[in-house]
C-alpha cells in the first residue's frame, strides 16, 4: 500500500477493465518517472476523452465530427451494412482489411431479461437506412408485431449481421433477419462461424461444431 496520489492514481487505474492491482502499481509508478512532459500529454488526451467524442448519425460509430472515418470515405462501398454490437466490433473487422462496405452499430443485444429491447438498440435507424421506416416497436419483446413500411431501399442493398455467436447475439440477428427479409431488392446474411483456423476438430464443443455444419460452403 503506498500513500497519498500515488496510491489514488493505483486506486484509480484498478478501476479500469483488464487491470489488476499490479498492473495498476506498475503503471502508475512507470508514470512517476516518465517526463512531465509525456505525464501532461496522457492528462490532456484523458481531460479531452468524453467532450470530443461524438456519435456518427449514420452509422452510431463512434466518432470526433458529425460522420464517422469510415462513413466519411468516398471509396467505401455504401451499398453494403455490417451490423455490430459495439463499435469495438468494427475496430476487430477492420484490423483484417477485408470488409469495405460500411457499418451500422446497435449499442448492444437485445436482452429481454436485462431489460433490453428493440427501443433500446438503434434499429429503427438501420431501417431507416435500408429504406424503410418503423414507427413502433414494441419495448422489451423480441417479436414486432408491427410490420415495417416497406419501400424500396435508396442506396443500402446487403446487410451482412456480425453481432457475437451467443445467446443474445443469436437473437438479435433472428429478429433483425425477420425484419428486414421483406425489403425489396435487400439480401441479408450472418457472418459464418465456425472451427478456429489452427484448431483441431477433436476440440471444437458441440454447438461450435453444429454451426458449422450449418454454415458449410460450397468449394
Ligand atoms: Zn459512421
Amino acid at each position: 500500500m503506498f500513500e497519498g496520489p500515488l496510491q489514488d492514481v493505483i486506486d484509480e487505474f484498478s478501476r479500469l477493465p483488464g487491470i489488476g492491482p499490479k498492473s495498476a502499481q506498475r503503471i502508475a509508478l512507470h508514470l512517476l518517472d516518465e517526463d512531465p512532459e509525456d505525464v501532461q500529454r496522457f492528462q490532456t488526451a484523458l481531460g479531452r476523452l468524453q467532450d470530443g467524442v461524438t456519435f456518427c448519425r449514420i452509422c452510431h460509430n463512434i466518432s470526433q465530427e458529425e460522420v464517422c472515418r469510415v462513413c466519411a470515405d468516398s471509396s467505401r462501398d455504401k451499398s453494403l451494412v455490417c451490423v455490430v454490437e459495439e463499435t469495438k466490433d468494427i475496430q476487430v473487422i477492420e484490423r483484417t482489411g477485408e470488409y469495405r462496405g460500411r457499418y451500422h452499430v446497435l449499442g448492444g443485444a437485445l436482452d429481454p431479461l436485462g431489460g433490453i429491447g428493440p427501443k433500446e438498440l438503434n434499429i429503427t435507424a438501420l431501417v431507416q437506412r435500408v429504406g424503410g421506416a418503423l414507427p413502433d416497436v414494441p419495448t422489451n419483446e423480441v417479436d414486432a408485431n408491427n410490420e415495417p413500411i416497406l419501400e424500396p431501399g435508396p442506396e443500402v442493398n446487403e446487410v451482412i449481421i456480425a453481432t457475437d455467436p451467443n445467446t443474445e447475439g443469436e437473437a438479435t440477428a433472428a429478429y433483425l433477419a425477420r425484419l428486414l427479409r421483406d425489403f425489396p431488392g435487400l439480401s441479408v446474411s450472418r457472418l459464418a462461424s465456425g472451427i478456429p483456423m489452427g484448431g483441431d476438430l477433436e476440440f471444437v464443443d458441440e454447438l461450435t461444431l453444429s454451426r458449422a455444419f450449418a454454415g458449410r460452403t460450397r468449394l
